[in-house]
């Protein structure tokens, strides 16, 4: 019996379902979820000493690798000062003002806790700027675990087959409308149905919550288009995608501009934070300056503010973001030829350095294609890149990430394990 196992049992006896976060319990792929004791650079170790090359990196904050010495000495430093004092710090102007650098669209933004509060927090905003009620969010896309925002939503919710949650009044889901991601005529006739009352549309701009799918070309600008002439917010959730894609985010690369933005994972440098931001008008609405409420005891940590600055000042050395396009351009061309060689029905989709493997027939561009999905394959591909020392997202419907610690040996060691994991696909 492994250790794993046995701390899984003694979790279940006092955590729900045994892990504070349902995708963690690896449901779809074997219920046996490994537990981490320690991570470096492009590794993680179990309690049971297996080393794994990981591609989940915390979800996605990891992007330097775990434990980088520069961080940590960082960290060490502030932790001589304070944990935590819930007064203003010079680090949270930092941050802010290294965030509004690095995206256009933001003037301002606001420090939170997490992924969910940031869009929690800009759903609030927009409607309490516009006047409006309603919300427009994309299938598949998933933007934490906020009520209005728990709706057809990607992620775990698609992993464990939930379409909403119990404990949401109708009252609050029956404000947001449900379209497919990367279908602007669908999208137009809600705005002719319901324009003068949507707040704001909502979208991951690349989506990895029901894996990584691009958005079609032109999508991003029709939707700043239709949004623009109804008078509704645009809000790109950038809590996956800042950072990674490039510095300035998704919005960067497709040069569109939202009017609200969130952001987390990367942001934290692997502590919690999440924030949002976008133009001056907007964000001061937000209490003190304006009447929108939001605030947070933890806001602004200095431990998590350090871990965020040091990770984006290395992030802004030479080259960040074409070593990471290099390192996934050897993936997906290894991946490729294996699943050309083996003659396996599955795409490869990426976006920079996230991916996915879909396990099914052709293109994938919307929540129903990416649904299509062979789960059975994916959990038997998974569980063989576990045997084989790689660590993936315990999910078909999720983004694998790469980070700038994978090296040449890690990249060649993956491409060999997936041809085995993939050969074991096609045998079953
Ligand atoms: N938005 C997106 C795009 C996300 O990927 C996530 C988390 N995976 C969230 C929001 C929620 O973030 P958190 O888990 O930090 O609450």
């Amino acid at each position: 019996m492994s250790k794993s196992v046995d701390l899984f049992s003694e979790a279940k006896k006092f955590i729900p379902g045994g892990v504070n976060s349902p995708a963690r319990a690896f449901k779809a792929v074997n219920n046996n979820p490994i537990f981490i004791e320690r991570g470096k650079g492009s590794l993680i170790y179990d309690v049971d000493a297996n080393e794994y090359i990981d591609y989940v990196g915390s979800w996605g904050p990891m992007i330097l690798g775990y434990n980088d010495p520069i961080v940590i000495e960082a960290l060490q430093r502030q932790l001589m000062k304070g944990t935590s004092f819930g007064a203003p710090t010079e680090l949270e102007t930092t941050l802010a003002s290294m965030v509004v650098d690095a995206i256009d669209s933001i003037d301002k933004v606001r420090m939170v806790n997490s992924g969910t509060e940031a869009t929690m927090s800009a759903l609030r905003l927009a409607r309490g700027y516009t006047g409006r009620d309603k919300i427009v969010k994309m299938e598949g896309c998933y933007h934490g675990h906020g009520d209005s925002l728990l709706v057809e939503a990607g992620s775990g919710l698609t992993t464990l087959g939930i379409a909403g949650s119990p404990g949401i009044p109708d009252q609050i889901a029956n404000e947001t409308i449900v379209v497919p991601y990367n279908d602007l005529d669908i999208l137009e006739n809600v705005f002719k149905n319901y324009g003068d009352e949507i707040a704001a549309v909502i979208l991951e701009p690349v989506t990895g919550n029901m894996g990584v799918i691009a958005p079609k070309v032109g999508y991003l600008e029709g939707l700043r288009e239709l949004t623009d002439k109804y008078g509704s917010l645009l809000i790109f959730d950038e809590v996956m995608t800042g950072f990674r894609l490039a510095y300035g985010g998704a919005q960067e690369i497709y040069c569109v501009e939202p009017d609200l933005t969130t952001l987390g994972k990367i942001i934290g440098g692997g502590l919690p934070v999440g924030a949002y931001g976008g133009k001056a008008e907007i964000m001061d609405c937000v209490a003190p300056e304006g009447g929108v409420y939001q605030a947070g005891t933890l806001s602004g940590n200095p431990l998590a503010m350090t871990a965020g600055i040091t990770t984006l000042r290395l992030l802004q050395r030479a080259n960040t973001y074409d070593y990471l396009e290099q390192k996934a351009e050897i993936l997906e061309e290894g991946f490729k030829a294996n699943i050309k060689e083996l003659d396996i029905d599955a795409t490869f989709s990426r976006v920079g350095s996230m991916f996915t493997i879909f396990f099914g027939p052709g293109q994938v561009k919307d929540y129903k294609s990416a649904q299509s999905s062979n789960t059975d394959a994916f959990a038997i591909y998974f569980n063989r890149m576990l045997e084989e020392g790689i660590y993936l997202p315990p999910s078909q419907f999720e983004a694998n990430f790469i980070s700038l610690a994978h090296n040449d040996r890690d990249l060649d060691k993956t491409i060999v394990a997936n041809y085995k994991a993939l050969k074991e696909v096609k045998g079953n």
